[in-house]
């Protein structure tokens, strides 16, 4: 099984459908998002750091983010391939992963665009809400992303939450950050010729569906 990356503005569905890969596909799904807000709840520096820059909208220090992507691809299920969300974030997040590549011995697989407008992924993250202990995302503003008990976590029956960077001004300055730092990785993957565009605004059945054409069953 290929790895997948996930490239996308944010809130254009990158979480949803790498949960939705992992179901199908069985590889474990990795977003440095979820990894990084983890590791802000440590009572440490580094903790304080990743917080403040998650609540700015902007990026967290590479050395930060790939240690803690290290530590997760060392484990014993990404052996078979994983499907990466929120990173390679930067171009020099994207050339230190090639290193790690080599390394580990393990192919690039294959790299999917999510492309939403602007407008739409910000109408999006008003609705947004996470649950704290297993991640799953779920809106209350769409029907087919709604939970099934308002509010409450579909697995784990805990209290959903509203990500405090899913507002509209942080969101404004997460979309510049994404323009500016990782909309390049568009032409640097496209270069290696691994990438693969999905319209992201025609519903989460209809995107899954161009997804599972470029894996395979
Ligand atoms: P969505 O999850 O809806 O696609 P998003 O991509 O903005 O939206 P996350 O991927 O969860 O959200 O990331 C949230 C924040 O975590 C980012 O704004 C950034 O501060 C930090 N972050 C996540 N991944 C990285 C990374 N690879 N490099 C640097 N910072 C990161
Ligand atoms: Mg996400």
């Amino acid at each position: 099984m290929k790895s997948i990356i996930f490239i996308a503005p944010p809130a254009a569905g990158k979480g949803t459908h790498s949960t939705l890969v992992e179901e199908k596909y069985g590889i474990p799904h990795i977003s440095t998002g979820d990894l990084l807000r983890s590791a802000k709840n440590a009572n440490d520096d580094r903790a304080k750091l990743i917080s403040e820059l998650i609540e700015q909208g902007k990026l967290v220090p590479d050395e930060i983010v790939l240690e803690l992507l290290k530590e997760r691809l060392a484990q014993e299920d990404c052996k078979n391939g994983y499907i990466l969300d929120g990173f390679p974030r930067n171009v020099s997040q994207a050339e230190a992963y090639d290193k790690i590549l080599s390394e580990i011995n393990m192919p690039l697989g294959n790299v999917i665009l999510l492309e939403l407008d602007k407008e739409i992924a910000k109408k999006r993250i008003t609705g947004r809400l996470t649950c704290p202990k297993c991640n799953a995302i779920y809106n209350s503003e769409a029907e087919e992303l709604k939970p099934q008990v308002d509010g409450y976590c579909d697995n784990c029956h805990v209290e959903l939450q509203h990500r405090s960077d899913d507002n509209a001004e942080t969101y404004d300055v997460r979309y510049d950050t994404y323009m500016r730092e990782t909309a390049p990785l568009i032409d640097y993957y496209d270069a290696k010729g691994v990438l693969f565009r999905i319209d992201s605004s025609v519903g989460k059945e209809r995107t899954f569906k161009e997804i599972e054409k470029i894996i395979g069953e």
